[in-house]
């Protein structure tokens, strides 16, 4: 085997995670080959130009990504080269959309209680099972109790356990059954997802009255590919990247690993494996025990709809996201997201996503419907409509349920995972970035 072909660590997969790895891994002066399988970096992280509509470009999925103030990507943006790390804009409230208009979705228990959306009776019940749920965390630490096993199902109404559903949803991908009650937590801003002593838990009670909202919480200016853009022009010369080039098979004997493409073979002493952690086990010999326990890992789908608008619309004209609540009565579905991205947009046009967790298997009624609800609450849309987009991926290479989730070592010496599925904190990008900090601190 030529030395050329020889590195100090492989990275498999070139989304965010595999970016990060090789960037931070690259800046510590190591010698890197990151492949992937497709013709763009970036994976779920990605802006791009729907084929039949130049001109219009649009997210891999709508993105408000969490923890920017002291989370995972502050603590890595000093690898990123000077001027290179993305500028955030402020993603600010989110709102309730209902049949007669929008409501501030609250960031604090009082303000929970004055939401006109749900009854009385039923929010006075909710408040109580979230400080129960706020104090018990701070006191016992991470348990990891579903959503549903901790609000009083019994006294509230139908429509406050789906609106509970439709958060599980929108925070998780998966249902209150499956949800963990720190991920709801987190998710509504009352709680932080690092590890915390028990006074800093219990001085984060204190958000239930005095939330500073979601003021952690951006979008980066240009797209989320200006992520992958500003991690991809940090590289260092020591770090090599080919597309287009699908890791087939990783073997490994005394002398290391060979990572094999359709292209050649390469030899390190470290791989480090960013595709979906279940699939590891069908391109190497993993233990059996570890193999079947990542078969727990669960996915959720997501469909996403981009809709270029002719001009911006005065519906969109804040600065955050919605949700719509009480549109349609099945309960996944219940949860849709949309958020106004007008920096991607043509010059005077308007562009909004909408997502929203999907059967994959119904992929068709799903959009319709999803289009029908949106004309429905919002008909200046339908007017104004002048793009269509469709994306079904899966947000997360695992949803965060309250199953187990792999370390970041394998059981294989130097073998190693990162991404969405072996970190369970936060969400999303915030969670890439974490696995990449432990993969850091385990090498
Ligand atoms: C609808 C939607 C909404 C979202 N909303 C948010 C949000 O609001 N906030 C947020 O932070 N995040 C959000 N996300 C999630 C976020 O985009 C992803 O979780 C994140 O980008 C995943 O990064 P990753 O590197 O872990 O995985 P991926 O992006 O899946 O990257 C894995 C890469 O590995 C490659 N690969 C796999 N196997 C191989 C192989 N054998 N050989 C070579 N290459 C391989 C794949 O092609 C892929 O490029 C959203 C995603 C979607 C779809």
């Amino acid at each position: 085997m030529p030395d050329h072909n020889t590195y100090d660590a492989i990275v498999v997969g070139g989304g965010i995670s595999g970016l990060l790895s090789a960037l931070t891994l690259g800046k510590k002066g190591n010698s890197i080959l990151l492949l992937e399988k497709n013709n763009a970096l970036g994976g779920n992280c990605r802006t791009y130009e729907p084929e039949d509509y130049p001109g219009w470009r649009v997210d891999t999925g709508i993105h408000a990504i969490t923890d920017l103030i002291y989370g995972p990507l502050r603590q890595l943006e000093h690898y990123f080269d000077p001027g290179k790390f993305p500028t955030f804009r402020r993603h600010n409230d989110y709102y309730l959309r209902k049949k007669d208009g929008l409501e501030k979705f609250p960031s604090t228990l009082p303000g929970f209680l004055k939401m006109n959306a749900l009854p009385a009776k039923d929010k006075v019940i909710l408040a109580g099972d979230l400080m129960n749920s706020v104090i018990s965390r701070a006191i016992f630490g991470e348990k990891q109790k579903a959503v549903y096993d901790v609000v009083s199902k019994h006294r509230l109404s139908k429509k406050t356990m789906q609106f509970v559903n439709a958060l599980s949803y929108l925070l998780s991908g998966l249902s209150m059954e499956k949800t963990s009650v720190s991920r709801f937590l987190e998710g509504c801003g009352f709680s932080s997802s690092g590890k915390r002593g028990m006074i800093r838990r219990i001085a984060e009670t204190m958000k239930l009255f005095n939330n500073s909202g979601y003021r952690s919480q951006g979008y980066p200016l240009g797209g989320i590919q200006s992520i992958t853009d500003g991690v991809i022009a940090s590289f260092p010369k020591n770090v090599e990247y080919h597309k287009s080039e699908e890791v087939q098979k990783i073997e490994k004997d005394e002398s290391g690993f060979c990572v094999s493409t359709p292209e050649a073979d390469y030899l390190s002493d470290k791989v480090i494996y960013s595709g979906e952690v279940k699939k590891l086990p069908g391109i190497t010999e993993m233990p059996v025990e570890w193999s079947q326990q990542v078969k727990q890992l669960e996915q959720a789908t997501a469909m996403t709809i981009w809709l270029g608008l002719k001009e911006p619309i005065p519906e969109f004209n804040y600065n955050g996201s919605e949700v719509f609540y009480d549109v349609c009565d099945i309960d996944k579905e219940l949860f849709y997201w949309l958020m106004p991205v007008p920096e991607l947009a043509p010059r005077n046009k308007g562009l909004v996503g909408v997502s929203t967790i999907v059967d994959p298997k119904k992929c068709h009624d799903s959009e319709e419907k999803l289009l029908n609800t949106i004309y429905s609450l919002v008909p200046a849309i339908e007017k104004n409509i002048e793009m269509i987009h469709t994306q079904v991926m899966a947000p997360e290479k695992a949803a965060v349920s309250l199953n187990y989730f792999p370390s970041i070592k394998t059981p294989v010496d130097g073998l190693y995972v990162v991404g969405t599925d072996t970190d369970m904190r936060s969400m999303g990008i915030t969670r890439a970035g974490y696995s990449v900090l432990e993969l850091l601190k385990s090498l």
